[in-house]
């Protein structure tokens, strides 16, 4: 049986029923995972190695295109390997305008790695106009930022900053994680590419690591599809095959996810009347106006700084039974992430300290678990550590 795809679909029912179903002649519901590493020449699917496509790919990419917006999407092994796909693209002595409270491991990319290879990055705090009015002198070839940003979750602009980077001759890089393609689509504000690490809210399970680059031109798309094959960057069919069922369910749980956060934070902003609430959701948010003009819900995140010392932190974090200690985010079950000692541990502490992060900052990616179980595991776990 086939069935019409049509992109007047929403997103709920293109997650569901979106790509193809190389069901063939069985029947089969849920299309099996093609673990092949080649295929017959003269194919009519076009199919030549792995390396280079493969339908479990191609049936994530249509997807995942359809839910950003984007004309194409190139899967990759992980977050990681899109952010060295895009990056792959310049030249020794581009530059590169970055967000500058930018993911740790982005950072340690363009740092150690790309800075080999000449390329220069320039950071600054995109959610100040003067920081985006550099942005044209600087003559970048892209401008990268993250929103919300991690762990501090900070709103960028995105229309504005798109605005500033075209005039700057420049693209403009969105990664999209935190938000997931539910809440946000960075290319109808004007982005040139969106990626997500489809590790985190896309697949949601925790099981397997992933990435994908939406783009929304052929010329984009098609340098995506080079660096796949080129560089090896390609994911693995049963990973894609995780993902695509993870994703099913994506618009259910990430509205959840949004609620338990928006319940968290709001405990935590009554409970501490000098604590620091970051959830883009919260009006206390510095940018609560641009937060809910670009997105439709304030995600999983919260980031509480409770101004303990670092040790009370940490058995703070320790003391949950529901929140796992752990790097990650985004998926089902609740963590919680002490950024100076584990995701932000490779930044310096100079220029750590320099863009917020404290010691006694805190993140908790808020799974879907019921919300008073949530609030009165935080209750206990303070309560112990006051006594
Ligand atoms: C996790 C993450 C990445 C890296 O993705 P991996 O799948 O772990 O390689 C990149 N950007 C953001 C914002 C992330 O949260």
């Amino acid at each position: 049986m086939s069935k019409e795809k049509t992109n007047a679909w929403g997103r709920e029912t293109m997650s569901v029923h979106g790509g193809h179903n190389y069901g063939g002649e069985t029947g089969a519901v849920i299309p099996p995972i093609y673990m092949t590493s080649t295929f017959e020449s003269g194919n009519a699917e076009g199919f030549d190695y792995t390396r280079s496509g493969n339908p479990n790919f191609r049936n994530l990419e249509q997807v995942l295109a359809n839910l950003e917006g984007a004309k194409r999407a190139s899967v990759f092994a992980s977050g990681v390997s899109a952010i060295t796909a895009i990056t792959s693209t310049l030249s020794s002595g581009a530059k590169i305008v970055a967000e500058e409270n930018i993911y740790g491991c982005t950072y340690r990319l363009f740092e150690q790695v790309f800075a080999k290879f000449g390329i220069e990055v320039e950071y600054l705090d995109l959610t100040l106009q003067k920081n985006i009015d550099l942005i044209n002198g600087i003559e970048p070839q892209l401008v990268w930022i993250e929103s919300p940003t991690n762990p501090l979750l900070k709103i960028i602009n995105i229309k504005l900053v798109a605005q500033a980077a075209h005039e700057a001759g420049a693209s403009l890089v969105v990664d999209n994680t935190f938000a997931s393609s539910c809440l946000q689509q960075p290319l109808e504000l004007g982005a040139d590419l969106s990626l997500l690490s489809t590790t985190k809210y896309t697949n949601g399970h925790s099981d397997t690591l992933g990435g994908v680059v939406c783009s929304a031109s052929d010329e984009w798309g098609d340098k995506m599809v080079f660096a796949q094959k080129a560089l090896g960057l390609q994911p693995s069919p049963f990973g894609c095959w995780l993902i695509q069922r993870g994703l099913k369910t994506q618009e259910l749980r990430v509205k959840r996810h949004c609620s338990n956060a928006l319940a968290v934070a709001t405990f935590f902003e009554s409970e501490f009347s000098d604590a620091v609430v970051r959830y883009p959701f919260l009006e206390s948010h510095p940018q609560y106006d641009i937060a809910k003009k670009q997105m439709l819900g304030g995600s999983g995140i919260v980031t509480v700084d409770l101004g303990m010392t670092l040790e009370n932190t940490r058995d703070f974090l320790q003391g949950l039974k529901l929140f796992t200690m752990a790097e990650s985010l985004g998926g089902i079950e609740s963590l919680s992430c002490h950024p100076a000692s584990m995701t932000h541990a490779s930044v310096p502490k100079d220029v750590r300290e320099g863009v917020g992060i404290t010691d006694s900052l805190f993140r908790l990616s808020v799974g879907i678990e019921n919300e008073e179980d949530l609030i009165s595991d935080i209750k206990s776990s303070l309560a112990a550590l006051r006594s």
